[in-house]
């Protein structure tokens, strides 16, 4: 079936974090490898997730910092946002670095081939460009990093709202937005909406934000929300949007009818299955995802699996490491897993919250409340001292009685991210509360606090 050209090493599903790592990867241990993607290169992270997010993030912080430099002693008279600008400033570098990683494939030596691919059996993947046209590749190991996408609710009129993606492609922004989520997303669009100069309500269906993270971090979080006017409302979701695009009705769960211009669904995400037609392939699929073993392999033996479509940890950097093992293992002669454990993540909300290692509450379940000593400075930085507002900052370590070990390092406050992903370097290393109060403090800095903490 199919021409020589059409017999590839490896045939990638997805242009995204991990498959444009494999690929390219691959191709440099000497693997004949093509890229199939049908929508724009790059995946979420450059497209439509990590990126532009992160983009407009630094956009809407503007907001505070101006508000904060009278009492640094600068007139600044009346400024005022142009989302249509910055949304356009930002969809231009999103081109940019679509260009740029559509340049990385063609020096590596990658085929990139454009359309929606389906597997017509184990070996072979069909491709279909938008012009209608069909191409069958052929693979001697085929590797699905399709991702993952956003996860309507079913309620009437869901049809109405945004789910993240398309958030990225509006030219202007409402004057009130309804906000559907309490996870990471739902969080750090409601601070960029609100740091727009965007009214936002947020509609949380427990009684806390961002589940799964250690929860007197994710209280700090809400209070700086609250704090900046931005309305949370928890135990309580939508169960109905009616209207015009821009001219919405939206049913509260407590029946109260709420006029707005926008209503973002970040009701999370998931594997983006359609279309593959996993069952010619013989691949298996458990709980909406394709599950793999520690070398990436499904239970086909010549097909593996990396990145969102697994639904382990759904971040940039794991999808790249995966792909990076998956093709050093195969291609390089270099067999490697990746190791799951320790991986640092942030929720880039104002304020913003980072963490590596086990919350206070998987710490105390796992080591019960005698094995566990959690140590905390609570203040408000130097940066807000003249101004005197702002959120506070909260460090905590999670440290295991036994041994001194550090197990958990959060933060919430300004430059979390960048501080966690350093302090991930000694947790990984087995750092102990005593590494840590042994070293010298740089003063004066947020991250000081870390080293210490009394005991
Ligand atoms: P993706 O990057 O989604 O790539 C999959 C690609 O496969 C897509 O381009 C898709 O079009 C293509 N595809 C799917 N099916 C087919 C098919 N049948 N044929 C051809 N092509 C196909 N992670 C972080 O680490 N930090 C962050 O700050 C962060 N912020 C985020 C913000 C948002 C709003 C979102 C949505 C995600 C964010 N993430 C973040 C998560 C991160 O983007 C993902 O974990 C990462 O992109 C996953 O990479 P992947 O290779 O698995 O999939």
């Amino acid at each position: 079936m199919g021409a020589e050209s059409d017999h590839f090493d490896l045939v990638v599903i997805g242009a995204g974090s991990g498959g444009l790592a494999a690929a390219k990867r691959a191709a440099s241990h000497g693997a004949r490898v093509a890229v199939v993607e049908g929508d724009r290169v790059g995946g979420t992270c450059v497209i439509r997730g990590c990126v532009p997010k992160k983009l407009l993030v630094y956009g809407s912080a503007y907001r505070h910092l101006l508000a904060d430099a009278a009492s640094y002693g600068w007139s600044v008279g009346e400024s005022r946002c142009d989302p249509g600008r910055l949304l356009a400033a930002v969809r231009a570098e999103v081109d940019r670095l679509n260009g740029l990683h559509i340049g990385f494939l063609e020096r590596a030596g990658v085929e990139l081939v454009t359309g929606w691919g389906r597997f017509l059996d184990a070996h072979h993947v069909e491709v279909s460009r938008r012009d209608g046209s069909r191409r069958v590749l052929h693979g001697a190991r085929v590797l699905i990093a399709a991702g993952g996408r956003p996860h309507r609710p079913a309620i009437p009129g869901a049809e109405l709202g945004w789910v993240s993606d398309d958030m990225f492609l509006l030219e202007d922004l409402p004057q009130r937005v309804l906000i559907v989520g309490g996870g990471f997303i739902a969080c750090e669009f409601a601070c960029i909406l609100h740091g727009l100069g965007v009214v936002v309500d947020q509609f949380v269906r427990g009684d806390h934000l961002l589940r799964g993270f250690d929860m007197e971090l994710s209280d700090v979080v809400r209070e700086g929300m609250e704090a900046a006017g931005i309305n949370l409302h928890f135990a309580q979701t939508l169960t109905a949007i009616s209207g015009q695009p821009g001219d919405l009705i939206a049913t509260t769960s407590d029946g109260l009818q709420e006029p707005c211009g926008g209503v973002l669904l970040a009701t999370g995400r998931k594997p983006f299955l359609a279309g593959l037609e996993l069952a010619a392939a013989g691949v298996h699929i458990a709980a909406e995802r394709i599950p793999v073993d520690g070398d990436q392999r499904t239970n086909v033996p010549h097909i593996f699996a990396v990145g969102d479509i697994t639904d382990r940890i759904n971040l940039t950097p794991v999808a790249v490491d995966e792909g990076r093992a998956f093709a050093d293992s195969l291609y390089g002669g270099r067999p490697r897993q990746v190791d799951h454990d320790l991986v640092a993540s942030a929720v880039f909300s104002q304020p913003e919250l980072a963490t590596v290692g086990l919350s206070e509450e998987q710490a105390l379940a796992r080591y019960g409340p005698d094995g566990v000593r959690l140590y905390r400075a609570r203040f408000r930085s130097m940066a807000q001292a003249l101004p005197q507002s702002g959120p506070r900052c909260l460090l905590k370590l999670v440290v295991e009685v036994a041994s001194g070990r550090v197990l958990g390092c959060h933060m919430v406050g300004e430059h979390a991210a960048e501080i966690i992903q350093m302090a991930a370097i000694a947790i990984g290393m087995g750092a102990t509360k005593a590494d840590f109060d042994r070293t010298m403090a740089l003063h004066p800095t947020v991250s000081e606090e870390f080293v210490t903490m009394p005991e």
